[in-house]
């Protein structure tokens, strides 16, 4: 340990050395530091998913690593943060705390009462941004109000532009203190029975890892993004998705060099523009759970609150498992089981299947994606669902029913994207491959298909799921 009082980084969800401002000025003029991340069960409204505990295991170890190689440790604790962080005061005589803020309810009203405490006890506490590009509060209409839709909303962020700060750098000198670290397998993280396997060979777990994606896809996807965004059998959009969530890599890091790369190397403007607004998508999502925040659970528009869903086990074990009959579907339910993630465009599809032909509530379709999802955010999640549920801001009109079988042709229209998750078809000739009831007997037995055995028939017809859908809609009116 150095000789200065040392201060406490409370890592959360900004599991990373570069950009990070709560390390970067706790570690200011070698101030020795002290990084903790404490599990808090108890103060979360909700646990983390079993992906997301997976995927916050490899990201643990891969960062106790990388602190490690500058001669720091990072101290893992589960339990009651203000306890812990007192503890930790004691123990090692810091002065000051520091950590990046969190925009959840749970999380304000915890910190704020963490912050209050600290201070009360003579600590100096600070907390920065450091997991968006405009903190919620900072972009508002002219009256004062959040937007509510996405467009006037990015204008607004780009008239901002300026604001984006540049990212900082690694600090260069980190001066460790001297405790018991802690043990990650502790948390109990990975799975007992190891679901995982096929998950590990489809991500590299780390603060190298996000950047290598970052790179990938600004020398392999960037050019292709506007068009190209909307095709899952292609690797042309970032899948940074999941070192977002966990902070593995900044908002700024990423706006910074894409701008920079596209300059560089002449990316269309159509292109670079079309990613940047995805990473604003994500800043609307976490504004409206700022300001919402019971919209995890609830409709944010109040007449949904009477759908008359129809919640039915066998319906959502079908989807969950990847056996609707519907090809495109069943090709994402398996994606998200065997990688943790779904491509964008097929997450809409298999939303509006369950919440649609199936009439089951959005929240269990969200629920399901919670634990499955490597990158599952309250923020993103949840607006994504009201987003297919037509019951959230700006979203797409319950009346509009994604056809899966229009979806599938255009989106990919070759079936790569289903042979690959749903091997049983692989054989059946491209005109097939999107609608496989369709197919006359001889095909099928010539590609080794019996429906309803190898693959299972319609769960449900789509025109009878639409006209469904379409009269539970309307039954709101009355
Ligand atoms: P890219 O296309 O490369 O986009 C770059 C980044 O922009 C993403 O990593 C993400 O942070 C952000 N982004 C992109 N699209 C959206 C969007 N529609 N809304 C908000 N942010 C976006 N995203 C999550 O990060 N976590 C979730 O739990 C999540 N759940 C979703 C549930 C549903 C039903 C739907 C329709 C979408 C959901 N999304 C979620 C949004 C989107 O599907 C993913 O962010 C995207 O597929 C991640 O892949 P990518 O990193 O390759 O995205």
């Amino acid at each position: 340990m150095g000789t200065a009082a040392p201060k406490i980084v409370w890592l959360r969800h900004d599991l990373r050395l570069k950009d990070n401002p709560a390390l970067y000025h706790a570690a200011y003029n070698k101030t020795p530091i002290i990084p903790v991340f404490i599990y808090d069960p108890q103060a979360m409204d909700r646990d983390y998913g079993a992906a997301q505990k997976w995927w916050l295991h490899h990201a643990l170890t891969s960062l106790r690593n990388d602190l490690k190689s500058h001669e720091v440790d990072l101290i893992i604790r589960e339990g009651d943060s203000l306890k812990i962080l007192q503890d930790l005061i004691k123990q090692t005589g810091a002065v000051g705390i520091t950590w990046n803020r969190l925009y959840e309810k749970w999380s304000i009203d915890r910190d704020s009462h963490i912050k209050e405490t600290l201070k009360s006890d003579g600590i100096e506490v600070e907390s920065y941004n450091g997991s968006l590009l405009f903190e919620p509060w900072e972009i508002k209409k002219g009256s004062g109000d959040p937007y509510r839709v996405f467009t006037p909303f990015w204008k607004e962020c780009i008239r901002n532009i300026d604001r984006i700060e540049s990212p900082l750098p690694v600090p260069n000198s980190l001066v460790d203190g001297d405790l018991p670290i802690g043990d990650i397998r502790d948390l109990n993280f990975l799975p007992k029975t190891r679901w995982d396997k096929s998950m590990t060979e489809h991500w590299e777990i780390s603060e190298n890892g996000a950047w290598d994606r970052l790179n990938h896809f600004l020398d392999n996807g960037l050019n292709h993004y506007k068009d190209g965004r909307d095709l899952p059998a292609k690797d042309w959009t970032s899948k940074l998705s999941p070192y977002l969530r966990w902070g593995m890599i900044s908002p700024r890091s990423i706006w910074h060099e894409a701008n920079a790369y596209s300059i560089a190397h002449n990316v269309q403007d159509k292109n670079r523009d079309n990613f940047l607004s995805e990473i604003g998508w994500r800043e609307f999502c976490h504004g409206l759970l700022y300001y919402n925040p019971t919209m995890k659970s609830e409709p944010l528009q109040d007449k949904f609150k009477n759908f008359p869903w129809q919640p039915n086990k066998d319906f959502q074990t079908a989807w969950q498992r990847g056996l609707t009959g519907y090809p495109i579907v069943d090709a994402g339910m398996r994606q998200l089981w065997q990688t943790g993630w779904m491509h964008n465009r097929v997450r809409m599809i298999v939303g509006s299947l369950m919440v649609k032909h199936m009439l089951q509530p959005w929240q269990d379709g969200e629920t399901w994606f919670w634990d499955t999802l490597v990158d599952a955010c309250p923020a993103n999640n949840t607006a994504g669902w009201q987003w297919i549920g037509g019951c959230g801001a700006d979203a797409a009109p319950y009346f509009r029913i994604f056809n899966p079988m229009t979806q599938a042709k255009k989106f990919d229209p070759d079936g790569d994207y289903i042979r690959t998750f749903v091997p049983e078809l692989k054989n059946l000739p491209d005109k097939y491959i999107h609608e496989p009831w369709e197919a006359p007997q001889d095909v099928l037995n010539k590609a080794g298909v019996i429906l309803g055995k190898d693959y299972p028939r319609l769960i449900i017809d789509h025109d009878h799921g639409r006209k469904r859908a379409l009269e539970a809609f309307e039954s709101l009116k009355n």
